[in-house]
């Protein structure tokens, strides 16, 4: 790919060249226009065209830090190939500090869009087209919900050979194997046969430090993998739990909730994970993990109805426990990727 003449919104981007690109999305009902903002690094040397894009839920912040944190990285200074960086796709949820667009669609379930269809879908179409389909290689960048955080983990089909490469370099603590949802831009970027990999971390709204630390390293990790950073160390996997299968725990009542654990705890089955009780402290009732494996979602929020899901569990189909020391360690132990 980069040998050819490289576009974006119909802007060239020459050999050599760094160039923030204002994509055209259109405008809201005052006129006023909307643009998605792209930085594109393409070196004079050849090498693979990577993606990494944020913010597809408009209010999964945590990523927009950690492409700004990218983009000032030493390390892109000899980078071999074309680095694409979207810190913001649904620019319209953003500016409302919502998950969705103005039309309540969801943008990840509206992909590959349409040129000529909803908001959400015209805005697909052109993410896709202009982005997406002149990329060998994607990651992108998600958080938990809005008072539910996640721990860090890369989500991915594990059966395609190539995107486990790309999840195992990324070095997060936990790889959860997860199918493909219809009209998800991973479904969309797998259909079109470039590897693509989803970081997930964190809560809506808000920055949490050693995530966005976890995100830069393993963005350069997979660039290093992928060879658009040249380092004369090889890359060491690290040690990470590799999850073929999740479930949510649900609140068995309401009332109020008092976890006992903390995200990336590794837990058996009927571990105490919180108990609920009344507001004045009586009729405690225990929650107890309903599979052996790793905390990798939980609720935030104190106030639950029956029927919430308070805890996310990730586990492998044999039920094997891992290593807990492994993961506790695993956030004293941020290597950063050396530069060259
Ligand atoms: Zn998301």
């Amino acid at each position: 790919m980069a040998n050819n003449r490289f576009t974006i919104d119909n802007i060239e981007i020459k050999r050599g060249q760094r160039l923030r690109i204002n994509i055209d999305m259109g405008s809201i009902y005052d006129f006023t226009d909307v643009k998605m903002p792209v930085e594109v690094i393409r070196s004079k040397k050849d090498g693979p065209t990577l993606f990494v894009s944020s913010t597809i839920h408009g209010d999964e912040i945590n990523g927009i830090e950690i492409a700004r944190r990218l983009l000032s990285h030493k390390a892109l200074k000899n980078i071999y190939g074309t680095l694409i960086v979207i810190p913001i796709v649904n620019i319209f949820g953003f500016n409302d500090r919502s998950r969705y667009l103005p039309d309540r669609r969801d943008l990840n379930r509206c992909f590959p869009g349409i040129k000529n269809g909803s908001l959400a879908s015209q805005l697909a179409h052109k993410f896709m087209s202009e982005i997406v389909l002149k990329s060998d290689f994607g990651i992108d960048l998600h958080t938990g919900a809005f008072h539910r955080s996640n721990f860090a983990q890369i989500r991915a089909d594990i059966s395609n050979k190539k995107t486990l490469e790309l999840a195992l370099a990324f070095g997060a603590p936990v790889i959860v194997n997860s199918n493909l949802r219809d009209g998800s831009l991973r479904a969309a970027v797998m259909q079109s046969e470039i590897p693509m990999i989803l970081f997930e971390a964190g809560e809506a709204l808000r920055f949490d430090e050693n995530n966005i630390k976890i995100g830069v390293d393993g963005i350069l990790r997979v660039m290093r993998e992928i060879g658009m950073i040249k380092s004369r160390q090889k890359i060491r996997h690290k040690k990470t739990f590799i999850a073929r299968s999740s479930s949510w725990l649900r609140a068995p009542r309401s009332g109020i909730n008092m976890p006992r654990i903390k995200l990336g705890s590794v837990v058996k089955k009927g571990d105490i994970l919180s108990e609920i009780s009344n507001p004045l402290g009586d009729h405690k009732i225990l929650v107890r993990a309903h599979e052996s494996g790793i905390v990798i979602g939980m609720s935030l929020l104190p106030l639950t109805n029956k029927g919430d899901a308070l805890f996310h569990i990730a586990f492998e189909k044999e039920k094997k426990i891992p290593d807990s020391t492994l993961i506790n360690d695993y956030y004293d132990n941020i290597d950063p990727v050396n530069a060259h």
